[in-house]
């Protein structure tokens, strides 16, 4: 192989380890971003050298980018990266293995039959579930949503696929209020109006009121949550379960970081019921930490979700060995199970748990910690997060404000039940205790400052 491949390969992995020395250290949401004025260039005509290109690129990212993989990003609900994860990542892409197919990467597809393996034995899903590897859990929502409107049709003896939506019979969908934006959006791609829609309420943890719930029948999509976005938060996951199961719904759990819970014995109580469910979606670059991108549907029925997601093409080999693209949108594509099996295997059943459980306790620390600096905590510490606020939505904000500018640490706004709060998610195996303390006097110098 050419030098110069060689040469860029050292350069670049250097420039990795220098970004995370300085992680620790390095501003979380950048001060400045005046950098990224550079980009600013027309396209070249003539091309650079990928040394001069690699060397400018990391300048700009290394100035600019927010420390995620960091311990002190606790914005949205995102996810940290393990060393595992990123060195797989790593032999991901020098390995470049198009993971459509078995006929093309034979590797890939025993790895992601071993990843469904390991996650249904891990989640304690249903033996025989289908797990498809997609970019996060906006497609895998999307995927076990298109799954279940077909199934539903077909048990009321219509055939999507032959005849189409225009004169497809009604299908009830139910969800909560509180229910994540990706969930609606891949509702709407899939045909599904508003008026085919009931929003049930919730209540004051943000979870679904059950003497709400509407009458379920067989011609009814149920879409719960474990791990509501902002509270963290779980449906009652057995009790509406049953529910489904005895009307013949189908039911969809969107767990993009809370179905996790399901592999700690401490947590597991808030998942119970979660084998009853038809299909569940999750993502790997949350929780547990795998690196973006990678998310995972997770359906009881393997037919019906190969069957909607299905590309067909003469030239397409499918053979007796997992074709991993009838269990996603895309054909061609990144094999990320490579990091979810190494984070598994890294880990194992005991790590995973420990993971789990120290986000949950760190969240619990962070919280009480900032109650006895004067914050009020909205509803209990939930899993890996919780939601603060000041006596106003002014001053709450106003908190904020000094926290993201502070460099220190980042955490976003949200609104719960109609007022302003500061949601805070312990996602990153990064998290240490000095980390919160570090956290937690910016909060308290700005709730002092506000004061005066
Ligand atoms: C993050 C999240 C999603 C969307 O997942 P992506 O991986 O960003 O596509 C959906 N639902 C919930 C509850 C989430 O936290």
């Amino acid at each position: 192989m050419n030098e110069k491949y060689i040469d860029l390969l050292h350069q670049t992995t250097q420039y990795s380890i220098n970004y995370i020395k300085n992680i620790d250290t390095m501003e979380v949401f950048p001060k400045s971003l005046k950098e990224l004025n550079h980009l600013e260039q027309k396209l070249p005509q003539k091309g650079f050298e990928a040394k001069e290109v690699i060397q400018f690129l990391n300048h700009i990212g290394a100035n600019t980018t927010t420390a995620m993989p960091g311990g002190r990003y606790y914005g949205f609900v995102n996810g940290g990266l393990l060393p595992v994860a990123h060195a797989a990542q790593w032999l991901t892409d020098t390995w470049n293995q198009s993971s459509a197919l078995y006929a093309m990467s034979p590797f890939t597809s025993k790895l992601e039959e071993i990843c469904e393996m390991w996650l249904v034995e891990l989640l304690g899903l249903q033996q025989g579930t289908a797990a498809g590897f997609v970019t996060g859990s906006s497609n895998a929502i999307l995927c076990a949503l298109a799954a279940a409107r077909n199934t539903l049709y077909q048990k009321q003896g219509y055939d999507i696929i032959q005849k189409g939506m225009k004169n497809a019979p009604q299908i009830k969908v139910v969800f909560s209020e509180d229910i994540h934006s990706t969930v609606k959006s891949a509702l709407t791609i899939l045909g599904f109006g508003q008026e085919d829609m009931i929003m049930i309420p919730t209540n004051e943890y943000g979870i679904i009121d059950l003497k709400y719930m509407p009458t379920l029948d067989s011609k009814t999509l149920v879409i719960i949550q474990a791990g509501n976005v902002n509270g963290g938060t779980f449906d009652s996951i057995d009790e509406i379960c049953n529910l489904a199961n005895k009307a013949g719904a189908w039911i969809h759990i969107d767990g993009a970081f809370g179905l996790w819970a399901a592999a700690s014995k401490k947590q597991k109580h808030w998942t119970e019921g979660i084998e009853k469910a038809d299909s569940c979606s999750t993502d790997a670059h949350k929780t547990l930490n795998a690196g973006y991108d990678c998310g995972i549907v997770f359906c009881k029925h393997r037919k019906a979700l190969t069957s909607a997601l299905m590309t067909n093409g003469a030239y397409i080999p499918y053979g007796e060995q997992r074709d991993n693209m009838l269990y996603t949108t895309e054909m061609s594509r990144r094999a990320r199970s490579i990091a979810v099996w190494a984070v598994l295997k890294h880990l194992g059943k005991e790590g995973v748990e420990q993971l789990i459980d120290s986000l949950c306790d760190y969240a619990e620390y962070f919280a009480q910690k900032l109650v006895k600096c004067g914050f009020h905590l909205v509803i209990p510490v939930c899993f890996n997060q919780f939601l603060i606020q000041c006596d106003t939505d002014e001053n709450t904000k106003k908190v904020l404000q000094i926290v993201q500018n502070s460099g220190v640490c980042w955490c976003g706004e949200s609104i719960w039940k109609g007022k302003t709060v500061i949601r805070i998610s312990i996602c990153s195996h990064a998290t240490t205790y000095e980390d919160i303390d570090k956290s937690v006097s910016v909060f308290q110098k700005a709730i002092h400052q506000i004061k005066q």
